[in-house]
């Protein structure tokens, strides 16, 4: 007898199940997907324990005739294909007839619908048995609630996260798809909190605002690129906004969120040159292309999807950018700020430094105790140890020459000579460093001088982010960020370390987000992420590369280089600072 046999169609779709829904945030997307495929005008979704007790979701759409019931929780069931061709032309975000057998295969799912022309029905799945379809009073539209997922797969079950970790991912999930359909009205609950409420809007500017923040979405800067088959058009940040993740990156085809590793690519090689290394940029970008220039049918949960001209799209997306970013002069700032909610840029008062400070010749108090002593005053012009001796050149090198002309160059660099060449200064990475050193030194030292602000800055977030302030108050609270809830995903900034100056809080707080999530990740003890939040708060207050500088702030940077011993490095371990040896320079030119 032969062993092998077909498998039973319980077991098929047990094994679908394990594509289709791996935590409850599939459970969201693929429940949205069919939802928005019924063309409502709103859909509210309540998760209770992160989706894990319950998923539900509610749309004001279509609905599912009562006869069909049963065929909409079957396998390979689906009202929107019917022939093969078909697939070569998907109009809809669902096709695959796939999501509501699976999600019955391993959960208790319960589905009420109703027509306009039809009486509302319900049937309930358990576990992959389907019940009987029954008579249920309801509106226009469909119910599709998922209760306890895997409950029934102990084993599945177990890889399931904290429900903190599965709400953050589930979240993600809305977010995602609530972004792509700006006049699908939405709201998010959770555990009977409601999270998000988002209005139909004819603006995807203005839901970008409503999902991450009208400071965020103010500052975007609109893109629009057609080659006349294809067309892409999105908003994306200005080079200064940038974070240290991908988490602000959305690419949208036909209302469907995807990935795309090249698409993605192309945006970094717009953004080449103005941003630093391991920095990403904001990115909204929504495709338009026909049908059967794009096959979403590569990925069992659609999340990426197989365009047919790869390299059109990767064109289209750099020429949409460089167009705004390389016509202008890349070394100054791209347009003044949209609203007053953020700031201008700090330039040229130079507040990263405490009053007084960048322009003092002698070093400031912090520095003393730690800078060589024989360092710490700069001779005075014309002095003898202004000329270094050749024996002296080592020690003397950051010492030597400090009156000699410091010269800033691209609004990037500052050059200047030193005792043994020339030194080629990166101000952004200067600044960072110097700054994240005087932030350390006085929180190790309890002296952190922490600035109440008057109006405190209001911040809208999102659930996860919220959550990872109320996690890390405290480590916040020890790097002088004190941040209280203000009901819903609000929250407002009543204090700052007085060093970052008047950088707007929102930026800060973005920045120090993204790096404690990582920290955390990675298992980071308390001392470890308040070191995080120091280098968010360093890089964020810092000059930036296209900050125009006076001579006296040249001059003041220059002089700090020159005293502070931990200066060589900006706190990404790149260096603050190239020098050019004279050594060099005279076997270039054939001196020696
Ligand atoms: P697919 O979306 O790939 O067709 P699903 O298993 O997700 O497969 O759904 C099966 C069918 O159930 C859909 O084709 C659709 O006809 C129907 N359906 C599911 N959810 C809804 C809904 N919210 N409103 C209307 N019809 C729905
Ligand atoms: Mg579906």
């Amino acid at each position: 007898m032969g062993r092998i046999h077909q498998l039973p169609m319980s077991v098929v779709n047990r094994i679908a199940a394990g594509e289709v829904v791996e935590r409850p945030a599939s459970v969201v997307k693929e429940l949205l997907e069919n939802a928005l495929d019924a063309s409502p005008s709103r859909i509210d979704v309540a998760l209770e324990q992160g989706g894990v007790a319950l998923v539900r979701v509610v749309d004001d759409g279509g609905g599912i005739e009562a006869e069909d019931l049963p065929l909409a929780v079957t396998a390979h069931a689906t009202s929107k294909l019917r022939v093969a061709e078909d697939l070569e032309r998907i109009g809809t975000l669902g096709f695959r007839g796939e999501a509501l057998a699976s999600i019955g295969e391993v959960s208790r799912l319960v589905i009420r619908s109703r027509t306009p022309e039809g009486i509302g029905a319900a049937i309930t799945v358990d576990g992959g048995r389907a019940g009987e379809v029954v008579p249920e009073g309801c509106a226009v539209g469909t119910t599709v609630e998922v209760h306890q997922l895997f409950g029934n797969v102990p084993a599945r079950r177990s890889f399931l996260r904290a429900p903190q970790t599965e709400w953050s991912h589930a979240s993600e999930a809305f977010v995602r798809t609530a972004l792509a359909h700006p006049a699908v009205g939405f709201s998010l609950t959770h555990n009977g909190r409601r999270i998000h409420d988002l209005p139909v809007t004819g603006s995807w500017r203005a839901r970008i605002g409503d999902l991450f923040g009208i400071e965020l979405s103010d500052r975007l800067i609109e893109v629009e690129a057609d080659d006349g088959e294809v067309s892409v058009h999105g908003f994306v940040g200005r080079p200064e906004d940038d974070l240290a993740s991908g988490r602000l990156q959305h690419l949208i085809v036909g209302g469907r969120p995807f990935r795309d590793r090249s698409i993605l690519h192309a945006v970094q090689e717009a953004y080449r040159g103005l941003l630093l290394s391991g920095r990403q940029p904001i990115v909204f970008l929504a495709f338009d292309l026909p049908p059967d220039a794009v096959d979403v049918n590569v990925h069992p949960a659609k999340m990426e999807v197989r365009f047919r001209e790869p390299s059109r799209l990767y064109r289209l997306v750099l020429a949409a950018l460089r167009s705004k970013f390389l016509a202008a002069n890349v070394t100054t700032r791209l347009e003044p700020p949209l609203s007053d909610a953020w700031p201008a840029p700090r330039l040229p008062e130079f507040a990263p430094f405490p009053a007084g400070g960048p322009l003092r010749r002698d070093p400031p108090p912090l520095w003393a105790a730690t800078a060589d002593p024989a360092a710490g005053t700069p001779p005075a012009p014309g002095s003898a140890a202004a000329v270094p001796m050749a024996w002296e050149i080592d020690e003397a090198a950051r010492t030597g020459v400090s009156d000699a002309l410091a010269v800033q160059m691209h609004d990037r660099y500052i050059v200047v000579e030193s005792g043994d060449g020339i030194e080629v200064i990166d101000q952004h990475a200067l600044h960072e460093r110097l700054l994240y050193e005087k932030l350390k030194a006085s929180v190790d030292g309890g002296g952190l001088e922490v600035q109440p602000l008057l109006i405190p800055e209001k911040l809208d977030l999102d659930p996860s982010e919220l959550e990872l302030i109320g996690e890390h108050a405290a480590t916040l609270e020890r790097a002088g960020m004190r941040i209280e809830p203000f009901g819903g995903a609000t929250v407002i900034v009543t204090s700052k370390p007085a060093l970052v100056g008047d950088t707007p809080a929102a930026m800060i707080v973005q920045e120090v987000l993204d790096r404690l999530a990582a920290t955390a990740a990675t298992g980071g003890g308390s001392s470890m992420l308040v070191d995080e939040v120091l280098h968010g708060l360093a890089c964020r207050a810092a000059i930036k590369a296209g900050d125009r500088l006076s001579q006296a702030e040249v001059d003041a940077l220059v002089q700090e280089w020159r005293i502070v011993p931990e200066s060589h490095h900006c706190p990404h371990g790149r260096p603050t600072s190239l020098t050019l040896s004279r050594q060099d320079l005279d076997r270039q030119f054939r001196r020696t």
